[in-house]
Formats: structure tokens, C-alpha cells, sequence
């Protein structure tokens, strides 16, 4: 082969390899991003909204706000018991506790919420205890194992949850009228097939706050959380 040729076929080698590599890199990074998506997207199977019966079957979800994962953390702490669940965001349309199975079968429990959701609660109520009443609302749904059925929402169980909130919200250091005040904006007064009327709901959350106040005599406000 004359030094010229070589130096053609040298340069074609170098070009097709280059070619190659660039098809490969964006095969990979397509992959990546098609991975991605199926580790961020869960299939939605029992859950338990705050309000309204969700119609999710999929969603995608991010890691939580910081200030969420403590809060979290915070009433876990007071009621004594370790978490079985995770906490994330993700694209549902209040919040709500659910258990998906992930894609090596194993069944999870999660708890997802819609982080506009959270800061419209936050406004429109004026409070910041408003926002995690609905995330202790949902724990209370995992505490009580009623997500690992297939009998969906019932009003006992919302109300059940209700109480839990009020009870350790108690704990967190709200006012009652801080811990209703995210039913009092968001419930309806009529109630629905999953979820129980708003005075019902009300009611629960005054009974689990008054269980705390009087099962914590000692209780004042140094020793509780604030936020
Ligand atoms: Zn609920």
C-alpha cells in the first residue's frame, strides 16, 4: 500500500469510527433517559387521597422538598414508631398514601404529594402546620395498614386518619383551628363516596387533638416541635 493509500484508509477508519461512537453515545444516552423514566414512574395500585378518590394509575415522582423529609421525620419521632414508608413528590392531584410494586416485584409503600398542591395549602390557609395535617393525614392511612387492601377508601378510614393528624399534630405544636384549617379550605361540605362530609372530618381531627392535649398533661410548648 503507497503511503498516500494508507494515509485514505487511515483517515476513513478514524471517520467511521467516530460515526459509530456518536451513533453509540446517543443509543446510550437513550437508553439512560428511557431508564430514567421507568425508575421516576410507578404504577399507582391501592391508594388513599386526601381528598376526591384518585384516578391515577401512573405517575412520576421526584425526591421530596427537605423541609417535607424532616417534617416527616419530626412525626415519626413523636408517635415512636420507624417509617414503612417513602416519601415523595410527584405529579398526583392532592396527596396520598399508596403501594406500588416495583419493578423487582417488591410491594412499597409510599406516600406522593403534589408539591403545588402544598404551597396553595400553605397560602390560602395562612399557617404552615395546614400542609403537614395532610401529610400526618396520610401516615395515618400506612400506620394502619388499611393501603395494603384492595377495599379502597371508606369513610371509616379517612376519618381514622383524621383523628391520627389531629392527635399528633397536637404534638407538633398546632392550634386545633391550624389543623382543621386545611379541611375547612379544601373539603367539601357534602362529603363524597370515598371521603366523609367536612363536619365529620372536622370532628375527627378535634378528637385526635383532644386525646393528645389530654393525654399529654405535662405537655407545654418548649417541649414540642416547632416549625
Ligand atoms: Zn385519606
Amino acid at each position: 500500500m503507497k503511503p498516500f493509500d494508507f494515509l485514505i484508509f487511515a483517515l476513513s477508519l478514524l471517520l467511521y469510527s467516530c460515526v459509530a461512537n456518536t451513533g453509540s453515545s446517543e443509543k446510550t444516552s437513550e437508553l439512560n433517559a428511557i431508564k430514567e423514566e421507568k425508575l421516576n414512574s410507578i404504577a399507582v395500585l391501592n391508594s388513599c387521597s386526601y381528598y376526591d378518590k384518585s384516578n391515577a394509575e401512573t405517575v412520576n415522582f421526584f425526591n421530596p422538598e427537605i423541609e417535607a423529609e424532616l417534617n416527616n421525620k419530626k412525626i415519626m419521632k413523636l408517635v415512636g414508631l420507624s417509617s414503612n414508608f417513602t416519601i415523595k413528590r410527584a405529579n398526583v392531584e392532592n396527596a396520598m398514601a399508596t403501594i406500588i410494586q416495583s419493578y423487582s416485584g417488591i410491594f412499597e409503600r409510599f406516600i406522593l404529594y403534589d408539591q403545588n398542591f402544598m404551597n396553595s395549602v400553605k397560602l390560602s390557609t395562612g399557617n404552615d402546620f395546614s400542609q403537614w395535617s395532610i401529610i400526618a393525614h396520610e401516615i395515618g392511612h400506612h400506620l394502619s395498614g388499611y393501603t395494603l387492601t384492595s377495599s379502597g377508601d371508606s369513610h371509616k378510614q379517612e376519618l381514622e386518619a383524621d383523628e391520627f393528624s389531629g392527635f399528633v399534630m397536637y404534638k407538633m405544636g398546632a392550634t386545633l383551628p391550624q389543623v382543621q384549617s386545611a379541611i375547612e379550605k379544601f373539603c367539601s361540605e357534602e362529603g363524597s363516596l370515598s371521603h366523609p362530609q367536612k363536619k365529620g372530618r372536622l370532628a375527627a381531627v378535634e378528637k385526635g387533638w383532644w386525646n393528645a392535649k389530654t393525654s399529654s398533661p405535662n405537655s407545654n410548648a418548649s417541649g414540642r416541635f416547632n416549625f
